[in-house]
């Protein structure tokens, strides 16, 4: 599977003419302009789009709209990325609860207050789902329902695209996002092959959860999920909804592993080597349930798990497919360079291991 590091680099100059192909620009792009090979689309100075003939909306039976790809879209394609109409800084998120909407009303409506006039219809002509409550209202408010009901979490803030609201939900969706805080974009990419016709689906609520909580969940905007993963039969949503609750537990399982220390002693190096078989495992099943904006994570776990027992070249490997995930929103976020510099080191260390191997049959 690994055959030598030097592939490995060769994968890594090869990312950006990738990347490179999957966007284009309103506007010529000199050369000078590429940063260290990224697309110019990540620098402050332009505004890119995506190819316009690369999706459209239009109405989805029973959905209302949808957004549909208008050609075949290649995982890891970036489809677009879009700023937000609005963007608030919530009060503090209680557990249970969630975020005290009348503390965040006024917020919301300070912001809107702000946009043009044609923002603004662009922000009104979104559905939104309403509470029993605002549905008796004789003064309902529309505007904190729309927000509610098509917000995205974007770092620490939250904010409102209505491009992306457009995209209908899925719990196993074929595009996910990634927020740039530089640029103050969520960047909208294909998980998997996306063919042409398909409609695009992006997920609204947290995944690792059974077809019952997600169900739950999704009461909030007010429809039934009857995506491919809710649509299956009993035995496959059992085999589905035990692998969402194995990969969460993995998770919790993971966070106290995930140092760079190579433990030195008999035991050590056993439960290291069993966390990395566990995280083999992990990845397995993640893709298996196909649930994209988790992969990034999953990788670098892998990632950490094998450089603690010294497998250097599945290391390298993980850490940068990770790598990959993260360029694509933003190649300066913590975790682009983090895992950057962790399939270098995992490289060299790789390198270095060969080395020694060589002088020792000398
Ligand atoms: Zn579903």
């Amino acid at each position: 599977m690994f055959s030598s590091s030097s592939l490995l680099l060769a994968q890594l100059s090869l990312l950006s003419a990738v990347l490179a192909s999957s966007v284009t620009c309103n506007s010529p792009i000199p050369s000078s302009q590429y940063l260290h090979d990224i697309p110019s689309w990540q620098s402050q100075n332009f505004s890119c789009t995506g190819s316009p003939a690369i999706h459209t909306i239009r109405n989805s039976l029973g959905k209302g709209l949808g957004v549909f790809a208008t050609r075949a879209i290649e995982p890891g394609m970036v489809i677009f990325h879009e700023a937000p109409a609005i963007l608030i800084h919530p009060p503090e998120f209680r557990d249970g609860v969630g975020y005290p909407l009348s503390g965040i009303a006024q917020l919301i409506q300070s912001a809107f207050d702000a946009l043009s006039a044609d923002r603004k219809a662009e922000v009104m002509s979104l559905t939104a789902h309403y509470t029993s409550a605002e549905k008796a209202s004789p003064n309902r408010d529309e505007l904190v329902p729309i927000f509610r009901s098509n917000a995205y979490n974007s770092g620490q803030q939250i904010g409102l695209y209505p491009k992306i609201a457009r995209i209908n939900h899925g719990c196993r969706p074929n595009t996910s996002y990634l927020w740039n805080a530089r640029l103050g974009k969520q960047v909208v990419y294909a998980s998997r092959r996306i063919e042409e016709g398909e409609e695009l689906s992006i997920s609204y609520i947290p995944l690792l959860h059974t077809h019952e909580e997600r169900e739950k969940r999704l009461d909030q905007y007010g429809f039934k999920c009857t995506c491919e993963a809710c649509a299956l039969e009993k035995d496959e949503k059992d085999a589905s909804d035990q692998r969402r609750k194995d990969i969460r537990q993995a998770f919790t399982d993971f966070n106290s592993h995930l140092t760079l220390t190579v433990p030195q002693s008999k035991s050590g190096k056993k439960r290291a080597q069993e966390k990395a078989d566990a995280s083999l495992q992990l990845v397995k099943i993640v893709e298996e349930e196909e649930l994209a904006d988790y992969y990034a994570q999953i990788y670098r776990i892998a990632a950490i798990s094998h450089a603690k027992v010294e497998a250097w070249p599945a290391a390298a490997q993980f850490a940068l497919k990770s790598y990959q995930i993260y360029l694509m929103a933003d190649e300066q976020s913590e975790q682009t360079i983090e895992m950057q510099m962790l399939t270098s080191s995992f490289i060299e260390s790789w390198n270095n291991h060969l080395r020694n191997k060589a002088m020792q049959k000398d």
